[in-house]
């Protein structure tokens, strides 16, 4: 990481761009775009001003008049801190500490910005580039792309290309794919009153059980859905697989009431092959049961849904990408999907092949306290995006 690399990062990683605040998007968007035409970027911003709030996307275009069109994915906003005095570092200063870098979002994904920028500027320095790169650096990525690469590719703006590369993922394997999620909650239905007269209401805890037991059942269920695609290393299966868990439980108030309700959150995983509608029925008829079987009151709420995705492993680009990969990082590097989700499938449904590789390690702590990147990864993602730029036609 040079000097030019580390004070565009510093000056972005101090400004807090949370996603919940949306605030300072305009002044990291004004510090990106000073960078992009410093490296011999053509700008063009293009703000939804959503809700009167600015939520600008940068497209960066380096055109080295080629057929071919390369969309590169980056997002600049972040996930909230939580409590800064938990932070060894703080959050909203980059600390450079021997082969790390630290701070909320130096990884995930402002890291992965500067990397896929110095990259172009060194493309144009050399004037190598074999395909023409658009870097969409966008807002909102943590809360679903709305406003951010949702508004690039659909709104207004129509950002197309012929290849994807969602520079927002880890340098461990290439991914071709991502696991779609359908997110709810189930309530159970009782009576609330004195904890003195149990006979007299409908003790929702105690009804909540019986529910909770046969939804168990749709855990083992959905873990028998298998995927074509290969599950990342070190997975409990060798592809991907349908996943259900149980992840919120709220009840009660006090000891001494009845609870009237109880609410059973939950998030299930589909694989890249299914339509989350699909899956949605299936759930929906499989708690149909339930109820029958437990005679329970209970009702069923759907919050989220959003598709997988998955890229075809043969086709010659990703083939292209793998292969840089393999010889530039580790010849042992596989193609995976994650059992995660993330923005690819803005760019698949519409038809373009997409790949994710970035500098998110697993051991990065994003999200979480002390967020770092190793910068040797910087160094790798940076130099993959070259080389696959030089060699790719
Ligand atoms: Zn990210």
């Amino acid at each position: 990481m040079d000097k030019w690399e580390e004070t565009f990062l510093r000056e972005i990683v101090e400004l807090d761009t949370n996603s919940d605040e949306k605030k300072n998007y305009q002044a990291c968007v004004d510090i990106i775009q000073k960078y992009c035409e410093d490296a011999g970027l053509k700008v063009e911003v293009f703000d939804s001003k959503h809700d009167g709030i600015p939520q600008p996307n940068i497209v960066a275009t380096m055109d080295a008049s080629a057929k071919t069109t390369v969309l590169l994915c980056t997002h600049y906003d972040v996930v909230p801190p939580g409590d800064t005095a938990d932070w060894t570092y703080p959050p909203f200063k980059l600390t450079m500490k021997g082969s790390k870098a630290y701070g909320r979002g130096v990884t995930d994904d402002k890291g992965n910005i500067v990397a896929s920028v110095s990259a172009a500027k060194e493309l144009i320095k050399r004037g190598s580039s074999k395909v023409n790169w658009k870097i969409l650096i966008s807002p909102n990525e943590e809360i679903g792309g709305e406003w951010g690469i949702d508004y690039l590719m659909n709104g207004p703006p129509k950002i197309r290309g012929d290849f994807g590369i969602v520079v927002d993922s880890g340098p461990e394997y290439v991914s071709i794919g991502a696991s779609g999620v359908i997110a709810g909650t189930i309530t159970v239905h009782g009576t609330q009153g004195h904890a003195g007269y149990p006979f007299k209401f409908a003790n929702a805890i105690h009804l909540s059980i019986p529910v909770m037991q046969s939804m168990l059942d749709y855990v083992d269920l959905r873990r028998k859905v298998e995927s074509e695609y290969p599950a990342p290393p070190g997975s409990p299966h060798r592809t991907l697989w349908g996943r259900f868990s149980m992840t919120v439980y709220q009840a009660g108030s006090k000891t001494n009431t009845i609870p009237g309700k109880a609410e059973i959150s939950f998030d299930c995983r589909t694989i890249p092959e299914e339509d989350v509608e699909e899956v949605a029925k299936d759930l929906e008829q499989f708690f149909k049961r339930v109820k029958e079987e437990t005679c329970v009151e209970a009702s069923l709420a759907f919050k989220t849904k959003h598709d997988g995705w998955g890229s075809d492993k043969d086709h010659p680009m990703i083939q292209k990408f793998h292969s840089t990969v393999k010889e530039l990082v580790d010849p042992a590097i596989v193609i995976s999907a994650d059992l995660g989700g993330n923005d690819g499938h803005y760019f698949t449904s519409h038809r373009i092949p997409t790949v994710c590789f970035g500098t998110l390690r697993d051991d990065n702590n994003y999200h979480g306290l002390d967020e770092f990147m190793h910068i040797d990864d910087f160094d790798t993602v940076k130099n993959v995006l070259i080389h696959f730029a030089e060699t790719c036609e």
